[in-house]
Order: C-alpha cells, then structure tokens, then sequence
C-alpha cells in the first residue's frame, strides 16, 4: 500500500560506515599493499557518495515541495551536529598541536572540516545550499552542472598526473587548492551526488533487482579498473573522485532501491554513530595496545586493527543508539494506518500502463500532455503529475490558475497549460509559477496584455463548440496576439467526435486558421485537438500534443486499466421483518425478511445519490448487493439478503474491477469524469504501485 521499504538502504548504510573505518585503518595494509589501495582508496570510495545519495533522496524533495520551510531545519541540524563533532575532537586536535591561524581556521570550518572525517559536514551543507539556490533549473541543466563541477573536482584529484604538466590548468588548481586543501571538499564532489539520490526518488525504475544488480558489479569492475590504472599512471593527487564512481554509487542505489527489505532506523543511526566516533575507537585500539604492550598484533597486524577497530566502534554505538531507546521509542512505522471508512485506491502502475498505452498511438513527433484537471479527475493531480514527469512526460494540463500554481509547489517543473480563463486577478499567481494560459477571446488577450509581464499563452479556438475561443474567423484578433504575448500554441477542442462530419468540419477550420497564420509569417506554436476521444476514435492528425485526461484514468477503452477503486467498510448489518421501512422518507420497504447493511459511505463522499433506491449497489464478498431507499450524506443501505456472510467491518467496493467507473456512472445517469471528479474530500487516496 506504501512505497517499497527502503530497508536495503539502511543496511547498506552500516556497510558504508564500516568501509570509512577502513579507509581510516587500512586493513589489507600488512598483507598486500596494492588488495588494500583497491579496498581503501577505490571501492571505500563509494561510501561517502552512498551517504551523500541517501540525503538527495529524502531531503531534496521536500526541499521542492516546502522550500525553506525544510531547508532550514536540516541546515539547523546538520549544523549542530557538525558543531558536536567539532567539540568530540577538540581534545585530539589541541593533542596533536593544532594552532591555526584566522584564516586557516575559517578554511577548516567552512571547506576542509575540522578534524580529518568531519570534512563531510561542510561538504554536505555546501552542497544542499547550492542545490537548493539552483533548484528552479530544469533537471537535465542541473545535472550537467552538477557532472561538471564533478569533473572540475576529478581532474584536481586522481587525475591530477594528467593536467599537472599543462601550466594554465596546474595554475588554476593551484588557486583552487589554495581555498580548499583538496577537491572533495566545496562544491565540487557533493551536489552530484546530492542530486543522483533525489533522481533516483523521482524517476521509477527501469529495470529489475536483478538487472540492477548486475549493473552494480560490471560498474564496480570498471571502477575497479580504472581505479588500478589510476593508481598505476596518473599519479593521483588522491584518490576520491573516478569516472566510474557515479555510475557505480548509482546502479548500487537502484539495486538496494529494489530490495524492498523493512526500514530499520536503528541500523540508521548505529551507522551514524560509527562514522562519527570510529577515530576516537582508533586512539583507544592504539592507547589499549601501547598499555598491554600488544602493538604488534592489535595495531601492526593490520586486519586485527580494523577488527578491534570497528568492533569497538559498534559496540559503543550500539549502546549510544539503545540506550535513548528505552526512555523514547521511535515511531513504530512511517507507513499510514490503513484507511478505516472510505478510501479510493489508486493504482500507480495502472496509470504507467495506460501511459504507455496512450503513448504507443501518437504519431511521430507528437508528445502528451496529461490532463490533470480537477485533482486528475479525482485521482490527486501531485501524485498522478508526479508519476506522469517520472515517465517523462513533461507538459500538463489543468483547469485554473489555482491547479497550476499546486502543481507548480508539488514540484513539477514541465510546461503547465491552464485550459479555462483566467482572471486579470489571478495573473501575478500564473507568472509567477511560470504557467501557460488560453487566450480566452479578445476582451481577455486585452486583459492579458495589460499584465506588466509578457505571458506564455496558447491561443485557443473556437471551431464550433461554443465555449472559450476565438471564432475561428477571426484571424486579424489571433494575429495581433504576438505582439503582445508569448504566443507559444493554438489548439481547440472537438464536442463530437462520434458525429464524423461535425468533427471534419472542425478539423478543417482548426487547421486551416493555423495555416493562416502561417501564411502571415506567424509561427501557430504547438498545436493540438484532441482529448482522449479525439486520440483514440480518430485517424493520426499532424498535431504537437494530445490532451488525453479521462483515458490516462483507464475509462472508456478496450486495453486501458482502470486506476481507481472506491472502497468503504461495513458499519453495521440490520435483520428487517416484512414491512419494516428504512432510510430518509421510508423509501425502502422490506417485502420479505430482509437484511441490510449500512456502508460507510455517501453522497458527500461522491456516491450520486441518483444511485439510490436499487438503482446502483456495491459489491461485498464479490457479490452485488443492491441500494435500498435513499443515499444519505454519509451513509448508504444496501440489501444483502442473498450474501449471509456480511459482517460489519468488512469492506465493499462501490467501484472497481466486477463494477467499473462507466457502469456506475451510467447507472447515476452520468459520465466516469463527473463521478470521478467529484469523488469526496473525505475520501483517503490511497497509492498502490508507487
Ligand atoms: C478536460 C479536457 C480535456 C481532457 O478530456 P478527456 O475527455 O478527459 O480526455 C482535453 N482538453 C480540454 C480542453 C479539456 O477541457
């Protein structure tokens, strides 16, 4: 019912932890030199991005959505932990005679760290500030940024042998070096991957666990290799950057991602706790050796040293991390209760499938716009954009401005185009969330053109259904658009697309105005016609876009999958004697004896209360059970004589596979987008197949 637990990440968090440890204690040192550069200084290396990744994935999506509201307490925290630190490793700093000076001290608080793992918190909080100063830039410009301040990094690290000769470049690292000590510090080694982590949360996979799993091991052998070959011919700087790396520290991701293990954030904060006190375990492991003159074996022996090492690390941050558990336990889980009274379950992987379906029909060089108007037709418009844009799918459609500006703040940085009209007092709004809005008429592309800024708009056209538009004679009114405002498209809308002449005759127009336009100098922009009947009743049209809302929905197709089921529970079950009466105005009349069962569920939650009185029902142990008497607000009968087995508590379904949207809607008189989209407030959605 929730997304696939994360657990796989938090395991590999403590192996992560442990690698650094190993960076930091070299185990394979006093067996074979070059085992233990290929353990420390190439596959350790992935550790740190691992971390860095793991930050991308939870943080920088609520930094999209809550903006500052969510950057500041995490600068807040990682701050004061960083500060925490600093003061754990005071002592072993004024130890080993540390006495910089102002200048050389702002450089370790603000770049190098302030003792030789704690680099990592500057690091981090460069790297999320950076990002989140940068994070209006569309996802393809901030990875290249990001892949560029990467390889800035890597040239100035193990590939440093390569530019070392080239005076220019060894000149502008050199003012480069003498801001940072080394690469990996600033802004060079983090938001990248900062960024993979927050890619790898938003875009779905692509292939399988064990897909994934064999990317991971062919990159670790090209990392490995291009690790040894490093170390043999570019006479590294250091070693923390490889090309490989990312693609390695990603496929990783992806592997653990598809795991689907339970979380366990214990094993997160041991992990923490390890990498912050292992070199304090370090000066114990050496301070206990000197003490039982044991040298020799507890610190020379280099994989005992490790041992003692992380042995001692975890069993102080297994006590660090038990201890406050007791006075405080953690929240048992993050998943949602289940949902008690009405929910609507939508199916994620229903909507990828009619995605797909609808996408498999476009003519070449036409892409869709996902029409997500009124909460997508009751399906929650943030989570259906936000698996459409994980598809690739990057040009929506909504109703008002107010749809817009949400789905602006939910994070959807594609082309957002308001169908309806908006008003001279919504225009600061629409500018400012960067949305497309439809010329409406004349009178409004005057309204529209007094707005201080010059608007992204699509013309729209009236060909014949009477709604917004402009007549499709009126070519003078269209041209003198451009002048004006950003005139990026023209489309219209079909009203019949069953009646073939009518819809000739609009198709006709439509395309004629366009070449009009054009004849005039004046590119149309993009155009587009058809909604999801339009795109699946008519032949291929030489458009830009389709406006599919109701099909992405799974309604009204062969071959498309429904995406909603409406559930609700039993509130209670009732025996009637012939001629007992029930509900509002004594509708129902029991000719026989008769039981009803009281649903959890009514008109404000969206069930028409033309459904009453038999003419619509719900299917409770896969069986149909009538309505009897009235719908009320909340609640509504129904007669289960025939299904004997109904308890209160259980669930029944008043939409979904054996009861689809089109039958129900039909029964109520209607059509699936009105009883879609009016489906209640109260209604919990409930997300399958994220
Ligand atoms: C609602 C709407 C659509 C989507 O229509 P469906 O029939 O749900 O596919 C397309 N275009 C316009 C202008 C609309 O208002």
């Amino acid at each position: 019912m929730t997304r696939p637990d994360t657990g796989a990440l938090d395991r590999c968090r403590l192996v992560c932890a442990l690698l650094v440890v190993a960076n930091h204690t070299s185990p394979l040192l006093s067996l074979s030199p070059f085992a233990d550069h290929l353990l420390t200084q190439v596959w350790a290396r992935l550790a740190v991005p691992f971390f860095l990744m793991l930050t991308g994935r939870f943080l920088l999506p609520r930094l999209r959505r809550e903006g500052r509201a969510a950057l500041l307490p995490f600068l807040r925290s990682t701050a004061l932990l960083y500060a925490a630190a600093t003061l754990l490793y005071l002592p072993l700093q004024l130890y080993k005679g540390y006495r910089p000076g102002f200048f050389p001290l702002l450089q370790d608080v603000f770049f190098g760290g302030t003792f030789y793992h704690l680099w990592y918190f500057p690091a981090l909080l460069l790297g999320v500030a950076l990002l989140y100063a940068l994070r209006r830039l569309k996802a393809p410009v901030l990875l290249a940024l990001c892949a560029g301040l990467y390889l800035v990094g890597l040239l100035g690290d193990s590939y440093f042998g390569l530019i070392s000769g080239a005076p220019p470049l060894a000149a502008a690292y050199g003012a480069v070096f003498s801001l940072v000590e080394q690469t990996r510090n600033g802004p060079f080694l983090a938001p990248l991957f900062l960024l993979l982590g927050f890619l790898s949360a938003e875009t779905p996979p692509r292939s399988t666990r064990k897909g994934y799993g064999a990317a991971f091991f062919l990159s670790l052998a090209l990392l490995t290799a291009e690790g040894a070959a490093v170390s043999l011919f570019a006479k590294p700087e250091h070693s923390v950057f490889y090309l490989a790396l990312p693609l390695c520290a990603w496929f990783l991701f992806r592997w653990l991602c598809a795991m689907d293990l339970p979380q366990s954030p214990r094993l997160r904060a041991l992990s923490a706790v390890v990498y912050l006190i292992h070199p304090w375990c370090i000066v114990l492991v050496r301070g206990l050796a000197k003490l039982t003159g044991s040298v020799p074996v507890l610190v020379a022996c280099s994989p005992v040293h490790f041992l003692a090492v992380a042995a001692l690390s975890l069993l102080l941050g297994s006590a660090a991390v038990l201890l406050p558990r007791r006075t405080r336990p953690l929240p048992r889980s993050e998943a949602p209760l289940p949902p008690a009274r009405c929910w609507a379950e939508i199916d994620l992987s229903a909507l990828r499938h009619n995605l797909a379906f609808l996408r498999a029909r476009l003519p070449q060089g036409c892409t869709l716009m996902a029409v997500v108007k009124a909460g997508a037709y009751g399906h929650g418009a943030g989570r259906v954009a936000a698996v459409c844009a994980g598809e690739g799918v990057d040009a929506f459609a909504v109703a008002t401005v107010a749809e817009g500006s949400a789905l602006r703040r939910s994070g959807i940085t594609g082309d957002i185009l308001v169908l309806g009209r908006a008003f001279p007092e919504e225009l600061r709004d629409a500018c400012a969330h960067d949305l497309i809005l439809t010329v409406a008429d004349a009178l409004h592309a005057r309204e529209l053109a007094a707005f201080p800024h010059p608007l992204r708009v699509h013309a729209a056209l009236d060909t014949g259904m009477c709604r917004l538009g402009f007549p499709f004679t009126s070519i003078d009114d269209v041209a003198s658009l451009y002048g004006s405002l950003r005139v990026e498209g023209l489309f219209t809308h079909l009203c019949a697309v069953n009646d073939t002449a009518f819809t000739e005759l609009q198709l006709a127009r439509f395309f004629s105005f366009a070449d009009a336009l054009r004849r005039r100098g004046l590119g149309p922009g993009r155009l587009h016609v058809q909604s999801s009947a339009g795109l699946l009743g008519l032949p291929p049209l030489p458009v830009d876009y389709v406006r599919p809302g109701l099909a992405l929905y799974g309604c009204g197709w062969e071959g498309l999958r429904p995406v909603l089921s409406l559930k609700c529970r039993i509130a209670a079950v009732h025996t009637l004697a012939p001629g007992e009466t029930a509900g509002y105005g004594r509708a129902f009349t029991a000719l026989r004896p008769t039981v009803l069962a009281v649903l959890s569920a009514g008109y404000a939650d969206g069930l028409p209360r033309a459904l009453s009185c038999g003419r619509g029902g719900a299917l409770l142990c896969g069986q149909y059970a009538p309505t009897a008497g009235l719908i009320c607000m909340d609640q509504t009968l129904v007669d289960v004589t025939e299904l004997p087995q109904v308890r209160p508590g259980d669930t029944a379904v008043l939409i979904g596979p054996g009861l689809d949207a089109e039958t129900v809607a039909a029964a109520a008189g209607t059509i699936p987008n009105e009883l879609l989209s009016r489906l209640g407030p109260r209604v919990e959605r409930v997300y399958l197949g994220s």
